[in-house]
């Protein structure tokens, strides 16, 4: 069975679909997919000998080796061009899951669907979709033993840039206050998690504030000009993420 947060990513699976897990560990969620008849087959990538052996363990003992093929190498180096309709990255810091896509870039080509939970950096993943043209088309927030994931899930579509366009652009959330939510802001805590946000959603904002506001306690303590330009710096985005709040 799998936890909360590799179940609601194998939910994101097109039906039928083929999919690469980067970085899968005890192969789990490709493992659970092919199980399900959610996914058609699977691929486990692993850099690392002790999870790739765990996963060809996993593989071994669910009896799926002709659906489940576990590899190892760096990223997306495992992967054949046009081999799978959809890549996931799990569990990994978002600057790490950003590097893989772009040392990839040519194994890309013709994948239709990205679903990645970035443990923290959310919104470096957010802003590399953007860049490269992929379409966010669903966000999702769970907590899960204490911990709080997000999970990104981006489409591949010739309209992408014009509906991200609309789904970034700047919006107003209380009209008497005036109140706008920017780009940047957007981009730091969801365009679609902000939307109707959830009991989740606003515990890992009051977190992260509180957060915030430790550093920022230290920074403004120092007499140092560039401390007092950051502190000045992180006061505003503080007083930003107020207000959402
Ligand atoms: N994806 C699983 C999950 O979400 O439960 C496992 C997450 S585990 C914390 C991260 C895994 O990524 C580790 O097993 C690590 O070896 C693997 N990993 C880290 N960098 C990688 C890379 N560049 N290519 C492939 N795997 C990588």
């Amino acid at each position: 069975k799998l936890s909360a947060r590799l179940q609601q990513i194998s939910d994101q699976l097109p039906e039928g679909c083929t999919f690469a897990d980067i970085g899968s560990d005890h192969a789990m969620l490709p493992v659970a997919s092919v199980f399900s008849g959610r996914a058609r087959s699977a691929i486990a990538g692993e850099v690392n000998e002790g999870p790739y052996e765990s996963a060809q363990r996993q593989v071994m003992e669910s009896g799926l080796q002709r659906k489940v093929s576990v590899r190892k190498g760096n990223g997306l180096e495992v992967l054949k061009r046009n081999e799978v309709d959809v890549i996931t990255i799990a569990g990994m810091g978002g600057a790490l899951i950003v590097s893989i896509l772009s040392a990839g870039a040519d194994k890309l080509a013709g994948v239709q669907r990205l679903i990645l939970q970035p443990n923290v950096g959310e919104d470096l993943v957010r802003r590399w979709l953007l860049e490269h043209r992929w379409y966010l088309s669903a966000e999702q927030i769970l907590e899960e033993d204490g911990k709080i994931y997000e999970i990104l899930t981006a489409d591949w579509r010739d309209d992408a840039q014009e509906l991200n366009q609309d789904l970034y652009e700047e919006r107003v959330i209380n009209p008497s206050t005036e109140l706008r939510l920017t780009r940047e802001r957007l981009i730091e805590m969801g365009p679609r998690l902000t939307q109707q946000p959830q009991d989740v959603f606003f515990a890992k904002w009051h977190s992260e504030v509180e957060k915030l506001h430790k550093v920022y306690g230290q920074i403004a303590k120092s007499d140092l000009e560039s401390s007092k330009s950051k502190a000045a710096e992180m006061n505003i985005h503080i007083r930003e993420l107020e207000e959402v709040l």
